[in-house]
């Protein structure tokens, strides 16, 4: 009997294969996004780039489509893709700090919080994003931004270097230096290029101690409490981060119970600077109105990053709709609140960004991530439970997003993109860097072999 397809990519690895017959297969085919149901022919766990550039040789070789799973995260699921070999990275999630350089060299099978672990030891910080078992490859790639971006701009711009396995089955190192066209397309273009193996980051000193954490109201403080955000906003230091969040209020220990499936509106603040000034500067906010809730604190950062997390289980049903704001004005929260206020699941809700500061005061062509217009980027995250209710939920973010649109910048973040996103709103996501990552698609992947992303088609040579 000839070997099984399974059996083929197995001898060529040092990770493991699964085929649909498999123990473990459902379970690696599963993501984050329960709206996403793919079934690859095959998933393939790496442990190391050998590995990696073996399944790269055999997708080409066997005729097969390839995707690439980072943490899963992506709410289109582009980590799996059906009929696929998926290149699943879970197994490489080692990190390595050079404290005295200051630079993190992280493989891509990292979660976030990977990395602010093995970061915190020695008080040092790379620029996340806010969830802390998400994918550090998706984000990266994308451009990705967290509570250090108003002080250092997108996560892609504190990338020092990658290493890439190419479609020809190549390992290349991409930097200012070294194929640097390629690097400037992989820092904002996505999966498009290659399989990331590694990323070099750009440390900070920040923590291990912050000022930061939750703060809640009622949802009829919201007019004061954003009146005090924009004006606390405005004249914040890069060091001040302060995230709003509209939805009902979960059954979270931070909350008085009485408030508990009620509407209110919440701000996640974050100051890395000294934590005195994090005091004095959150000190307006906190006079404003009766907080349901407090725990703006001294804190360790590796706390700040995962807040979030349990809001964000696997496993839900999710559906986003997004855009960049070119300022935060008292009209776009309006409509934001009125659409916050007619949400149809208690998991649902709407946060806003703000990205202003250092990724402003970078060239918009610095690199492909572009949309340094931007002042602030929303989500509309819609989040339930049952198949049956996709329809309202679907709905109720589309027309929230409907009425803000025309406030957007007529920007958005390629990393928020929805499965029925396509070549309009890639295009939208890129702006003028749009014909250059053409160009650095043609060049490195010609064939289109990387296509499961918010794709960009390589020209007809
Ligand atoms: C709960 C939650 C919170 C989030 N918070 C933030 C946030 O704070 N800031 C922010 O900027 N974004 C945020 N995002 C968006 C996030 O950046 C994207 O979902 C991102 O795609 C997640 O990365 P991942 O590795 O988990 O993605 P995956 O779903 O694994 O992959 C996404 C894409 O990246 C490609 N990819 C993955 N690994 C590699 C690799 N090694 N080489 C080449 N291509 C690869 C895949 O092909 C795919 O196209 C959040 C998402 C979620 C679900």
């Amino acid at each position: 009997m000839s070997p099984t397809l399974v059996q083929r990519l197995q001898s060529r690895l040092r990770g493991t294969v699964l085929g649909p017959a498999d123990a473990g297969y459902d379970a690696a085919r599963t993501i984050w996004n329960a709206m996403i149901d793919r079934r690859p022919a095959l998933v393939a766990r790496p442990l190391g780039v050998g590995d990696v550039v073996a399944c790269v040789r055999f997708a080409r070789d066997e005729g097969l489509p390839l995707s690439i799973k980072g943490g899963g995260h992506n709410i289109a699921g582009l980590a799996v893709r059906d009929q696929a070999l998926t290149i699943d990275m879970s197994a490489m999630r080692g990190v390595w700090v050079d404290p005295v350089a200051r630079v993190a060299r992280a493989q891509t099978g990292c979660l976030l919080g990977d990395v602010d672990r093995e970061t915190q030891l020695h008080g040092l910080a790379a620029v996340l994003g806010f969830v802390s078992n998400t994918g550090i490859a998706g984000l990266t790639l994308g451009g990705g931004f967290g509570y250090l971006t108003r002080r250092f701009g997108w996560s892609s711009d504190n990338v020092s270097a990658m290493e890439v396995v190419t479609a020809d089955g190549r390992i290349v190192r991409a930097s200012e230096r070294e194929n640097p066209d390629l690097f400037w397309g992989l820092r904002g273009g996505g999966g498009n290029f290659g399989v990331v193996t590694g990323i070099e980051y750009r440390l900070h000193p920040v923590g291990p101690e912050i000022y930061g954490g939750a703060i809640a109201w009622p949802a009829d403080a919201a007019g004061d409490v954003f009146e005090a955000f924009e004006r606390v906003l405005r004249d914040a230091p890069p060091e001040f981060s302060c995230v709003p969040l509209m939805r009902n209020a979960p059954p979270a220990p931070w909350l008085s119970t009485d408030i508990h499936g009620k509407p209110i509106v919440a701000l996640f603040v974050c100051y890395t600077g000294a934590v005195e000034d994090g005091e004095r500067q959150m000190a307006p906010l906190r006079a404003v109105g009766s907080p349901v809730g407090d725990v703006v604190t001294r804190r360790s950062y590796v706390s700040q990053q995962s807040l979030l997390d349990a809001t964000q289980p696997n496993g839900r049903r999710y559906y986003w709709k997004s855009e960049y704001l070119p300022a935060i004005t008292p009209d776009a929260l309006q409509v934001l609140r009125e659409h916050a206020a007619r949400v149809v699941s208690p998991h649902a809700g709407i946060l806003i960004f703000p990205i202003d500061g250092r990724l402003n005061a970078l060239p918009g062509d610095h690199s492909a991530a572009g949309n340094r217009d931007a002042k602030a980027v929303f989500n509309i995250t819609g989040s339930w439970e049952r198949p049956e209710d996709d329809a309202a939920n679907i709905e109720w973010a589309r027309r929230a997003w409907r009425d803000i649109r025309p406030l957007s910048t007529g920007g958005t973040y390629v990393n928020f993109l929805t499965e029925e996103e396509g070549d309009e709103r890639i295009r939208a996501a890129y702006g003028p860097n749009y014909a250059r990552l053409v160009d650095v698609k043609t060049a490195w992947d010609p064939d289109n072999l990387f296509a499961a992303n918010k794709n960009i088609t390589p020209r007809r040579l």
